[in-house]
C-alpha cells in the first residue's frame, strides 16, 4: 500500500486541496490511502470520503496542531486545541489522553531540535522522516534522527496545492483496511515499511500557500510571512545556484533485504539509496 500521510485541504485556511485533485493525483501516483491534517480543525471530511472511497482511498483524518515550539499531528483526532499557543508537550498529553497517535511532521523544519531530542522524541509514535516542502538536507537530517532513535517512520506531501499531492510517500506490505488507530500504528510499523519516496514541492508552493492565506483572511501577519518567505526561498535559490547544487531532488529508499530482528531494521546500512538525482 502506498500512502501520503499529510495533506491539507480547501478547508484549512491556506489550502484550495479539492476531493477531485485528491482523487486524480492517487490514482496517477497509484496511492491508496491518504491523511488529511488540516491546521488546528478536523471538518468530517464526508464530501473527500465519498469521493475517494468510489476509487478505493481510505482517508484518515487528524489534525496538524500549531505549538510554541512548532507543529505537531495528531492522526485520529477531532478534538480542537484545547487552548491558544499551548506547548508542544501539552498537546502531545492531549493527543495521548484522546486515544490519537502523534506524528511529528517535518523535524528539522521550523522546530528547535534541542527541544525535539530532549522533550518530545520519545513520545511520539511516528517521525515524518520525508516532507516534499523540507530542503533534500532536511530530510536526511529527519530521516537519521528517526533511524537514531528507532522510530517508525511516515512521509508526506504536506501538499496545499493540487500538484504537491502525492510528492512523499511511504509503501508498506500487502494492504490492510485502517479503521482506528491501532489498525493504523500496526500497518505503518517500520517492520512492514517497503520503501520511502520524495521529491520536491517547487521551491514558491509555500510561498503562494501564504499569499493565498493572507488574501483570504485578510491577515497581516500571512502577508508578512508571504514576504519573508519570497525572501528566503530566493535566498535559498541564489545559495544553491552558487553550490552548483540543483534546486529540485528526488529520493527513493528501498528497504532491502529481510530483516529478522529491530536491529537489522534500524541498522542505516538495510536502507539502500536506490536513486537519487
Ligand atoms: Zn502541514
Amino acid at each position: 500500500m502506498r500512502a501520503d500521510c499529510h495533506i491539507h485541504t480547501y478547508t484549512s485556511f491556506d489550502s484550495a486541496i479539492t476531493p477531485q485533485d485528491i482523487v486524480r493525483r492517487c490514482r496517477l501516483r497509484n496511492i491508496s490511502l491518504v491523511c488529511l491534517v488540516d491546521h488546528n480543525i478536523c471538518p468530517n471530511y464526508i464530501v473527500f470520503k465519498r469521493k475517494c472511497s468510489k476509487y478505493g482511498i481510505q482517508i484518515i483524518h487528524g489534525i496538524e496542531y500549531k505549538t510554541k515550539e512548532g507543529d505537531i499531528i495528531g492522526l485520529f483526532m477531532n478534538e480542537k486545541p484545547p487552548k491558544k499557543n499551548s506547548r508542544m508537550i501539552e498537546i502531545i498529553e492531549f493527543i495521548h489522553e484522546n486515544s490519537g497517535l502523534i506524528v511529528l511532521p517535518h523535524p528539522i523544519k521550523r522546530h528547535n531540535i534541542d527541544y525535539i531530542i530532549k522533550e518530545i522524541i520519545s513520545r511520539v509514535d511516528f517521525v515524518e522522516v520525508f516532507n516534499s516542502r523540507q530542503t533534500f538536507m532536511e530530510n536526511i537530517a529527519s530521516l537519521r534522527l528517526a533511524l537514531s532513535y528507532e522510530k517508525n517512520m511516515l512521509c508526506g506531501s504536506d501538499a496545499h496545492w493540487s500538484w504537491e499531492v502525492g510528492n512523499a510517500t511511504v509503501d508498506t506490505k500487502g494492504f490492510d483496511l485502517i479503521v482506528d488507530a491501532d489498525d493504523f500504528l500496526e500497518h505503518f510499523n517500520i517492520r512492514n515499511v517497503t520503501a520511502l519516496s520524495c521529491r520536491t514541492s517547487a521551491r514558491l508552493s509555500e510561498w503562494l500557500s501564504q499569499l493565498f492565506a493572507g488574501i483570504r483572511l485578510f491577515s497581516p501577519e500571512h502577508i508578512r510571512n508571504a514576504v519573508l518567505m519570497l525572501m528566503r526561498d530566493v535566498r535559498l535559490i541564489i545559495k544553491e545556484m552558487y553550490l552548483g547544487a540543483f534546486l529540485s531532488y528526488e529520493i527513493n529508499i528501498s528497504l532491502i533485504g529481510t530483516p529478522t530482528t529491530k536491529e537489522d531494521i534500524f541498522n542505516n546500512y538495510n536502507f539502500m539509496c536506490s536513486d537519487l538525482t
